[in-house]
């Protein structure tokens, strides 16, 4: 059966669009299972119908035709179990319905199994057979299972529109498509699809004028593939037996072979440039060889993929020129990396868009940071075929639009106005303290991570710098940076605020933030080697930071260090010992100026929430990072759109945590300040403000904001609004209590798209 199944989920894969998709799923079942007929029922949930959509056995005039209205039958029975129904004798249930166009009278076993995804039921599954019986066992599972894996594929085709016309067109122009909000703001510009190299399923589709010129490309590549495969089969043959020797041949045998190269130039001559010919050629060809029955047939699927990256690499290296990135680029990717992000030139980045990730992932953060709307996790986004089309990015609510209408386009226009409009209003409040309208103050700091931050959060209005990420330099480089190098890059940073404070974090790599040259392969990052847990194991690294830090603080006596992932007392007493090292040493190197930074801890993993008394007793300061703090409490990993709904900051147990560890560093009078996300959400600043932390550190887009909210209550209110939200059941209810607070407050526009 599980061959069966991978067999049947291969070839639904490399199906053109849904309805061939289902057709071959009830023609392979059929033929797998005893049973007279397959068919697919899906939901039509405008006209409430189950639509025949695909069957083998039933007459095929019926498919398409026959629709059964919602609520009767035992389809619909199905559906309202939401589990398989298995009947030997369905005419004889009280809830069968007899339907003439498809004959179904002369069958009795009868077993339907819903098509669910997301909690959603899609359609559902169906075999029958004359002979009265129940399906046995295997057969039950044999379906669930199908039933299983075809709902992702029916939720992506309906949702990406994937279907084709009548005509034979795809419908994705004009269309939109729902991710989650990364940045906020709004945004129309022109896709600019950003690909990591050598990977063939994600080479976009482009059109090119100069067929020939680019046939000439690809068979340049050819060559090229051609010489490396010989060069490659010298070097290693002689110590290969013959029957692995021959695996080159075969290989440079594809490199000659008329289907792959005619296939190919034949796609480039329909006006396809040479990449995407290629990308198609060999899926084309792998497929074949996937269908096989042989197990060594089907791996030499592989060896076809393996020859198609090898030419794309050539083709990649000999490109003649990269497109330019458009005027007002809005980058596209199956997972955009901080690298991609940096490869735009200055002023053109508008937008990005990125199928994986989700708000709280780092390139959203580093989107907020730029203050470029971004949407993250539109995982129905059919990325290949965008490249250069017109879109529009709606930030707050994770839309996108595909070369949209004319009426979505001047809606648009209107909002980007309306947002510099908003943006104009708040300028004022740049020089205007952070206090609240019974005078306390709540010092609102700048997020930052790049040389780039620095001068717009100087004109900001921050008060200083409250988290600057320090991983960032490290990531864009091809080796760890050294230490004058690093030092360099903090000077800038304490200079440009000085006197005002800057609080630099050591470095916390793993998770979401690799580096090329210090790969780490976990199957868990974000509870594995991670921020503190990776230097405290490296002090040759962590040591090499922490006399960068301090060597460019001299003189400016601003420096604070933030140690990032503590999770115990004694990572953090090592950690200490570590920078008083490092002090030491660059004391008895003569730098007798160097002031002892402050240090400070994030509270972001649990259980420090819990150990407050204990680590009160050792630095200076806390600062809480709700990113991960929010992660770890609700168990939703950040990352992950699949379980995006699950993770907001406003749950009434991050909130709770946030109260405890507040209460915690003010019983030994240590500031505490908020430094995640949450802090630049206007809504949630409010509650901060009850909770009574000291301060807010934020991207630079959503200082006036919050600094607006801070400016609009009294402390009295804030703490008033806490003890109404907190004693509500979920971060939803939370949410709307907090928009209402903000539209009585007039802050309504602060939290809406647009005004
Ligand atoms: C956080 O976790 O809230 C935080 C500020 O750190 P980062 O987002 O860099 O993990
Ligand atoms: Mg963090």
């Amino acid at each position: 059966m599980l061959d069966t199944l991978r067999r049947i989920v291969l070839e639904v894969s490399a199906t053109q669009d849904l309805q061939q998709a289902l057709s071959v799923v009830v023609t392979r079942i059929k033929q797998s299972v005893t049973a007279d007929v397959c068919s697919v029922y899906l939901a039509d949930p405008i006209t409430r119908e189950w639509v025949l959509s695909a069957s083998d056995g039933l007459n095929p005039a019926s498919v398409g035709n026959v629709k059964l209205p919602m609520g009767q039958g035992l389809i619909s029975l199905v559906s309202e179990r939401e589990e398989p129904l298995n009947l030997d004798d369905a005419p004889s249930h009280p809830r069968y319905c007899f339907v003439a166009e498809t004959d179904e009278e002369y069958y009795h076993a009868f077993l339907g199994v819903p098509i669910i995804h997301h909690r959603r039921v899609l359609g559902v599954l169906v075999i029958r057979q004359q002979q009265k019986r129940l399906f046995d066992e295997n057969e039950v599972s044999f379906l669930i299972t199908l039933a299983a894996q075809l709902a992702g594929a029916i939720a992506h085709a309906q949702a990406s529109g994937m279907v084709l016309d009548a005509s034979g067109h795809d419908s994705v122009h004009g269309r939109s498509f729902d991710g989650l909000p990364g940045a906020p703001g709004v945004s129309v510009g022109q896709a600019h699809i950003a690909y990591p190299g050598a990977d063939l399923d994600v080479v976009p589709d482009r059109a090119v004028l100069d067929v020939e010129g680019e046939v000439a490309v690809f068979q340049a590549a050819l060559d090229k593939a051609r010489a490396e495969i010989k060069t490659l089969a010298a070097q290693i043959g002689p110590s290969l037996a013959a029957e692995d020797r021959a695996l080159f041949d075969a290989y440079l045998m594809m490199l000659n072979s008329e289907s792959l190269i005619g296939k190919t130039i034949e796609r480039i001559r329909a006006g396809s440039w040479a990449s995407g010919a290629l990308r198609e050629t060999i899926k084309e060809h792998a497929r074949i060889f996937d269908d096989m029955d042989d197990a060594y047939m089907r791996e030499r699927g592989s060896d076809v993929r393996d020859l198609g990256r090898r030419i794309l690499v050539c083709l990649q290296s000999g490109e003649r020129h990269a497109p330019p990135y458009p005027e007002r680029t809005i980058l596209v990717g199956e997972e955009i990396t901080a690298t991609m992000l940096a490869e735009v030139p200055a002023g053109r980045l508008a937008g990005v868009i990125s199928v994986r990730g989700s708000s709280s992932s780092h390139v959203a953060i580093l989107a907020r940071g730029l203050g470029v709307p971004a949407i993250l996790g539109v995982s129905d986004l059919p990325v290949t075929r965008i490249d250069k089309c017109q879109l529009v990015l709606d930030g707050y609510r994770g839309r996108v639009y595909v070369t949209p209408s004319k009426a979505v386009l001047t809606e648009y226009k209107r909002l980007q106005r309306e947002e510099a409009e908003l943006a104009a209003g708040l300028e004022g409040l740049k020089d205007l303290p952070a206090q609240t309208l019974d005078g306390i103050s709540m010092p609102v700091y700048a997020n930052t991570g790049l040389i780039s931050d620095i001068t717009p959060a100087l004109n900001s209005g921050a008060e200083g710098i409250g988290l600057h990420r320090t991983e960032f330099p490290f990531m864009v480089r091809d080796s760890f940076p050294g230490e004058d190098e690093q030092r360099r890059i903090y000077r800038m940073v304490l200079e440009a605020f000085a006197p005002r404070q800057v609080t630099l974090r050591t470095l916390d790599i793993g998770g979401d933030k690799s580096l090329s040259y210090f790969p780490i392969a976990e199957e868990n990052p974000f509870l594995g080697w991670r921020g503190i847990r990776v230097t405290l194991d490296h002090p040759e690294i962590f040591l090499v930071q922490l006399r960068a830090m301090l060597r460019a603080s001299i003189g400016l006596d601003n420096l604070q260090i933030l140690l990032p992932m503590v999770s115990s007392v004694s990572e953090l007493d090592e950690a200490i010992r570590l920078i008083e090292r490092a002090y030491q040493e660059l004391r008895e190197e003569g730098e007798d100026k160097l002031a002892r930074p402050k240090i400070g801890m994030m509270i972001e993993v649990p259980s420090t929430v819990y150990q407050m008394p204990l680590l009160s007793k050792r630095v200076d300061f806390f600062s809480v990072g709700t990113n991960d703090l929010t992660q770890y409490l609700l168990a939703v990993d950040r990352n992950n759109p699949q379980v995006a709904r699950l993770y907001d900051s406003l749950h009434p147990a991050v909130l709770q945590a946030i109260i405890q560890a507040t209460e915690g560093a003010h019983k030994s009078n240590k500031p505490i300040s908020v430094c995640g996300e949450m802090a630049g959400d206007p809504a949630a600043a409010i509650l901060l403000l009850g909770i009574g932390v000291d301060s807010l550190s934020m991207s630079v887009a959503s200082l006036a904001k919050v600094k607006w909210v801070i400016r609009s209550f009294k402390r009295s209110q804030a703490q008033a609004v806490l003890e109404e939200v907190l004693g509500l059941e979920d971060s939803r209810a939370v949410r709307l209590h907090l928009d209402d607070v903000l539209a009585q407050a007039g802050l309504g526009n602060l939290v809406r798209s647009g005004k």
